[in-house]
């Protein structure tokens, strides 16, 4: 594409990176240099870190956690420094933009609101850490007094994907930080730079040191290291099943640490037929189409009723066709470039593998030539069923299969036919219908005639193979927490020796 068509231009030179441990950077390492998908030109340089080096940042998150600079601080200083990198962010977010779409490929537009989302989890967790407590019992007799405290589990490892690196970082550190646990941070190989700025902006906002480190590396290193590491009390995984189970392996073979993971999904799209149709089909390009379907929640599989499936589905290729694919520094596209070669691999093995089972490709099928950088078209495929990989399979990539259903046990049952849990939404203007299908449907979030709508005040995590636990808001703050029973006799004892 024409570098005079975008309004942003690309680095003279790749932008190098330390890792950041005890409250500074670090360097001096071999280099892993990362091109921006959408361009394929290399944009950063980001340290391979050393098992050594995640050993050293374990002990001084655990250094950090035991001397209490944090943990013991109140619930409104820590507060406190969650507002000042909320601030910190504002200032910063257009540069924080520009680099998440350097690495990832993501449009800059859509870059720009992601970070205004993380920056009200910041907000939200402010609030989280000063309205946390326990609970108390009054009703163990006279003699007895019950309280439960809500402790930090302690050190977190934390884990994260490629595909929104610095939107899933936000969704979790404001919320392991108003817990009062300390960190060390694994982002994705391929996207660790906003990671590693995140380091500055806490600096700034007065943490402590030694809270949140970030160790950069591959998975099968420094990821796998940090799943058996004995000294992490918590380890916080996002990405695929596969890697996911991994983790639970690991974990039970090391300390039995606590694991929150936050996986793969297929999610159904429920259309009925008296839906607004236009919104719908505008919902469900959205749904499949944002940041390029590399989006764990995307709606993927369109279960649409019969009797408007072929007029709905005309509507929706209509639209599909006119959403803006390209440069994603320009302003003006909608989606971005594949993020790596291997994804771009595995999207278009898809879209051949739905071509080969019979499938019928109603708009998109392929690559799209922008002569640099990856790209491909939103695709629909009509009249797939669930024996086809394309039905069941997480692509994680802009192809959206659709059903048809003739009842709505027949929707219900084809939204949960799978193996994952993670979200689901539903079309409709039948009140009765909406909240039946909402309480039937097995997935963590829900969306009634929105996709992908909601803030951080709202708990995020996945059903099945989905996941463990809940991210965000008070319930992602008391994830990171212990629950401990404090038993307080206040008459004489009974004695047992008589
Ligand atoms: P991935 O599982 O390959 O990698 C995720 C992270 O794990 C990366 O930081 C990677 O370096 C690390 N890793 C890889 N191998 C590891 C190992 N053996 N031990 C420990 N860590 C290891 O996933 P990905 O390709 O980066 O992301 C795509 C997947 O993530 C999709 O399946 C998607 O659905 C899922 N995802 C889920 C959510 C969610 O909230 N549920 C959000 C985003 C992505």
């Amino acid at each position: 594409m024409d570098k005079r068509t975008t309004s942003h231009s690309l680095p003279e030179a790749p932008r190098e990176f330390g890792f950041w441990m005890d409250g500074g950077w670090h360097g001096g390492r071999e280099m892993f240099e990362r091109a921006s998908p959408g361009h394929g030109v290399a944009v950063t340089r980001i340290p391979k870190c050393t098992v050594a080096d995640l050993d050293a940042a374990v002990a001084a998150a655990r250094r950090a956690f035991e001397d209490r600079s944090w943990a013991g601080l109140s619930g409104a200083e820590r507060a406190g420094v969650l507002l000042r990198a909320a601030d910190i962010l504002r200032r910063r977010r257009d540069e924080i933009a520009y680099w998440e779409v350097l690495e990832n490929g993501k449009p800059i537009a859509q870059a720009r609101g992601e970070i205004d989302h993380c920056i009200a989890c910041f907000e939200v967790g402010a609030g989280a850490a000063r309205l946390l407590h326990g609970d108390s019992f009054n009703s163990l007799g006279d003699s007895l007094f019950g309280m439960v405290l809500r402790e930090p589990v302690g050190v977190v490892g934390l884990i994260t994907p490629w595909n929104f690196p610095f939107l899933i970082l936000c969704e979790r550190v404001p919320f392991i930080l108003a817990s009062g646990c300390t960190m060390v941070v694994k982002p994705s190989e391929v996207t660790s730079a906003t990671t590693l700025i995140l380091a500055e902006v806490l600096a700034e906002a007065g943490l402590p040191k030694g809270v949140y480190n970030v160790v950069t590396g591959s998975g099968r290193t420094i990821g796998q290291a940090l799943t058996e590491h004995p000294d992490v009390d918590m380890l916080s995984f996002t990405g695929s099943t596969a890697v996911g189970r991994s983790v639970v392996h690991a974990a039970a073979d090391s300390n039995f640490k606590k694991l929150g993971l936050e996986l793969g999904g297929k999610n159904p799209i429920i259309v009925f037929a008296d839906a607004d149709l236009e919104d719908a089909a505008d919902g469900a390009a959205f749904g499949i189409s944002f940041n390029t379907g590399q989006c764990c929640v995307s709606s993927s599989r369109l279960i649409v009723d019969h009797r408007v499936a072929a007029e709905f589905e005309a509507i929706l290729a209509e639209k599909m066709k006119k959403i803006v694919v390209g440069d994603p520094l320009d302003e003006n596209t909608q989606v971005g470039a594949i993020t790596t070669d291997a994804q771009n691999e595995t999207i278009l093995s898809y879209i051949a593998k739905g071509k080969a089972e019979g499938a019928k490709l109603l708009t998109g099928g392929g690559a799209l030539d922008q002569g640099r950088g990856s790209y491909i078209a939103p695709t629909l495929f009509s009249g797939v069923t669930p024996a086809m990989s394309i039905g069941r399979d997480e692509i994680f990539g802009p192809v959206l299969s659709s059903f048809s259903f003739s009842t709505t046990e027949e929707a219900i049952a084809l939204a949960n036919d799978t193996v994952y849990g993670l979200a689901a939404s539903v079309w409709t203007k039948n009140i009765d219908t909406a909240l039946n299908v909402s309480r039937r449907v097995r997935a963590g979030r829900f969306w009634v005639n929105c996709i992908m709508a909601g803030g951080p005040e709202m708990p995020l995590g996945g059903f099945k193979q989905s996941g463990w636990g809940r991210e965000a808001g008070t319930y992602g703050v008391e994830e990171y927490t212990q629950v401990k029973s404090v038993h307080i006799d206040t008459g004489k004892r009974n004695h047992w020796i008589k």
